[in-house]
């Protein structure tokens, strides 16, 4: 053989090697392109499928039973409806929850997320308090009663279900300022192992103008959220305060946000894990609305302590002071009479602060006695007492 034929033959196998391949690789480019269309009709006729479905319909739950396969839900128009929970909702969906339904059998599909408009952890006092009941002084029969009613259904809710017992859903804590309603609330959600949840109805009406409603929700989902919860409003009575009409734009703001707590109220069951506390100075302006049984229907008043009461306050915030052994509580007690529990406090600190003055570590009667003085005759305390007289 030549080698121009061995030449040529070599081109010859070459062009047909060149061809084969080329040809290989068209028909794979072409398979793959194939591939990508059919994978592209196919995500068109899926998301076609989906915008040919009628829409999704957002409705409430009132409540979900026990196995957590139906539902009664609240549809837009306030009608409400016995539903069934697809499989892959159950777990997450709750009373109170904004849920998408079917609009054909109302089956509830899945949760909405709950949409923040801002992060509402930044506005309240959220925390785990470790306040001991035994730091609250004076107050026997309100600790006996608050624990019965809130922190017996919170540990052994089975106990009152077993019993048909409803369990308030909260408890409205009423007196002068400074008595100890704070601490009480705190001691329930310590004693129970609950997140405190605080929020002052005064700065929920004054500092989020158009925001109360939202914010009173967004408070009680959080509180669901991190259940077992104590939700404490302070000040109740600035959002709850009866009114003969409703006039201003800032009253029916007002209005929509007591509505909005009512509704909460309503919304979660006796048993359930969150649990409000409402404490104020001004029981009588309160709408009767926010009293009625199913609501705040328990009533417990916190008055300032009065003789053993007094005692047990002050031995309270002494607990960590060097006394002389001569001290007469007894005598500094009586100087305390008409004091509140946080002024028996300030009468305490006062002291302490007489002793450093003149240099001493251990604090005597006198320093007490000073401490008295110089409390009852600053504007806190004046002011403090001429309202106590104005209101009782
Ligand atoms: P209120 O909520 O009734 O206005 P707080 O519970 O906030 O009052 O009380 C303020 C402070 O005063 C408390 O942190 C506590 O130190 C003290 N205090 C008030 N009442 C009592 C009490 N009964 N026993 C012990 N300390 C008290």
């Amino acid at each position: 053989m030549s080698s121009k034929a061995q030449k040529k033959i070599s081109e010859d196998e070459l062009k047909q090697m060149i061809y084969t391949y080329s040809n290989d690789d068209e028909t794979e480019q072409l398979e793959n392109e194939n591939r990508v269309l059919r994978e592209t009709v196919s995500q068109l006729q899926t998301e076609l499928i989906k915008y040919q479905q009628p829409a999704l319909m957002l409705c409430e739950v009132a409540d979900v039973t026990p196995d957590l396969k139906h539902a009664t839900i609240k549809v837009p128009n306030g009608n409400q409806f016995f539903v069934n929970v697809a499989k892959s909702a159950a777990t997450t969906i709750r009373a109170g929850n904004t849920v998408l339904c079917e609009q054909k059998n109302l089956t509830v599909i899945k949760k909405v997320p709950t949409m923040r408009k801002f992060d509402i952890e930044r506005f309240v006092i959220m925390e785990k308090p470790t306040i001991k009941w035994s730091e609250v002084g004076g107050l026997k029969d309100q600790i006996r009663e608050i624990r019965e009613v809130l922190e017996l259904p919170l540990q052994k809710p089975k106990l009152f279900e077993k019993m048909g017992i409803e369990p308030p859903k909260g408890v409205l804590l009423h007196g002068p300022p400074g008595t100890g309603k704070t601490i009480l609330a705190k001691a329930v959600a310590a004693s129970t192992n609950s997140t405190f949840i605080e929020i002052v109805g005064s700065e929920l009406v004054q500092k989020f103008i158009g925001e109360g409603a939202k914010l009173v929700k967004e408070v009680f989902d959080l509180a669901r959220e991190k259940a077992p919860s104590i939700i404490f409003i302070d000040e109740i009575d600035s959002l709850a305060a009866k009114r003969i009409e409703v006039g201003t734009s800032g009253e029916r703001e007002v209005q929509r946000t007591f509505m909005q707590l009512l509704a909460e109220l309503d919304g979660f069951t006796n048993l359930s894990n969150v649990k409000l506390i409402g404490a104020t100075n001004r029981k009588d302006i309160l709408d009767p609305a926010v009293l009625r049984p199913g609501r705040l229907d328990r009533h417990l008043h916190v008055p300032n302590p009065t003789g053993d009461g007094i005692r047990e306050v002050l031995e309270i915030h002494t607990r960590k002071m060097k006394l002389a052994k001569s001290i007469d509580k007894d005598k500094i007690s009586k100087e305390l009479e008409g004091f509140s529990g946080a002024e028996i406090k300030s009468v305490c600190t006062e002291a302490g602060y007489f002793a450093i003055r003149e240099s001493r570590l251990t604090l005597k009667t006198d320093d007490f006695i000073n401490a008295v003085e110089k409390v009852q005759s600053s504007d806190a305390y004046k002011e403090q007492h001429q309202k106590s007289e104005m209101f009782g």
